[in-house]
């Protein structure tokens, strides 16, 4: 399958891996959008967060998990934000299921 984030959670395409479980990997957005970025994904392909379903919604709260190991790994503990973007409107970019997490500057809410 011709997914960008297949190739890097096979390995196919170098990415920095900041953690890793079983389901799970993030690793450093190539173009940072705040001093602290990382991609959480399910190392299983899902398009979007509109195709989360009951049979794969674990991921989920693995991927949240995974935010939380990360703040504590980093020493985030000013805290940090995660977002899922969905579709066009969404500003999804990649087809495959990621959260964003930033942190380490003051984040305006709401977004843009
Ligand atoms: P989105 O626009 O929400 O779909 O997010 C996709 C994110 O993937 C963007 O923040 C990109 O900067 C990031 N990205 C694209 N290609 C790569 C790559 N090869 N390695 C790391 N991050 C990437
Ligand atoms: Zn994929």
């Amino acid at each position: 399958m011709d997914c960008l984030f297949c190739k890097i959670t096979a390995g196919e395409i170098p990415s920095t891996v900041v953690y890793e479980t079983e389901d799970v990997l993030a690793f450093k957005d190539i173009a940072p959008q705040a001093p602290f970025h990382v991609v959480i994904v399910p190392k299983q392909h899902i398009p979007s967060p509109a195709h989360i379903t009951a049979e794969n919604s674990d991921v989920a709260g693995k991927i949240i998990l995974a935010a939380a190991e990360i703040a504590k790994q980093e020493k985030l503990e000013n805290g940090y934000r995660i977002v899922a973007n969905c579709g066009e409107d969404g500003g999804q970019t990649v087809g495959h299921l990621h959260f964003h997490m930033l942190a380490q500057r003051n984040l305006s809410w709401p977004p843009g």
